[in-house]
């Protein structure tokens, strides 16, 4: 969801219920603190109410520039630490968009209350994690119920058919394999959906008829679908 509004509601030991958009999405948190790399625990333990007890309760935190996202933690880039990141149990709601704006009156409402925010903007974002947030988008629409962890390939595999306004079947697939491949970059552009950025479209039938809008396509440009009306441009 994108942040229209958050609100911290006192909780125990100087935790904080963390509400955004009338969902709570946190029940103790603490800091705004980005630890191991680009991590927040934004639920600390509920035995001790101290920050970095436990190895639940994570998010990643990614500095796409116009938005900063929480997602849950890829476990796979923090394989060093030798610690597993679970991700915060209320994260199941899905990838979170703070705009730039949104996310500094937090900052700014942390530091008043003499809270920790170090490297709170995280880390820039890589080709993995834009591959994760469309993969997440993906997911969660070919998922009926629950957490939602398919594989792009495992959601490819299961698809019907693809179709676009003007490109035919055959393209559509081209483009999406073409997108799928690993693309070395490290400028990633995230743009609202306007009327000229045409969807490719992918059709399931399991268990009932879904799509999933995964590409958009403006002149010639390919943008991924990450939800909320938002895509990404790698150049
Ligand atoms: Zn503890």
């Amino acid at each position: 969801m994108v942040v229209e509004e958050f609100e911290l509601v006192h909780h125990k030991e100087g935790t904080y219920f963390l509400r955004v958009n009338k969902n709570i999405i946190a029940d103790y948190f603490y800091n705004l603190e980005a630890e191991f790399g680009s991590l927040i625990q934004i639920d600390v333990c509920s035995h001790c109410y101290y920050p970095g007890c436990s190895d639940f309760g994570f998010i990643e935190v990614i500095d796409f520039n116009k938005y900063i996202i929480w997602k849950e933690p890829l476990s796979s880039k923090y394989v060093s630490s030798n610690r597993e990141f679970q991700s915060n149990l209320r994260f199941n709601q899905g990838t979170i968009f703070w705009t730039r704006a949104k996310y500094i009156e937090f900052i700014t409402l942390m530091k008043q209350m003499n809270r920790n925010t170090n490297d709170c903007f995280g880390a820039k974002p890589t080709v993995i994690d834009l591959y994760e947030l469309w993969r997440l988008e993906g997911s969660k629409i070919y998922s009926s119920e629950g957490a939602p962890t398919y594989t792009l390939d495992y959601i490819y595999e299961n698809r019907i058919g693809m179709y676009n306004e003007v490109l035919s079947e055959n393209q559509c697939e081209l483009i999406l394999k073409q997108a799928m491949k690993a693309i070395n970059s490290e400028n990633f552009e995230i743009f609202e959906i306007n009327f000229l950025m045409k969807p490719i479209v992918m059709i399931f039938d399991i268990p009932i008829y879904k799509e999933w809008k995964c590409l958009y396509m403006m002149n010639d440009e390919v943008f991924y679908s990450i939800g909320e009306g938002l895509v990404v441009r790698i150049s």
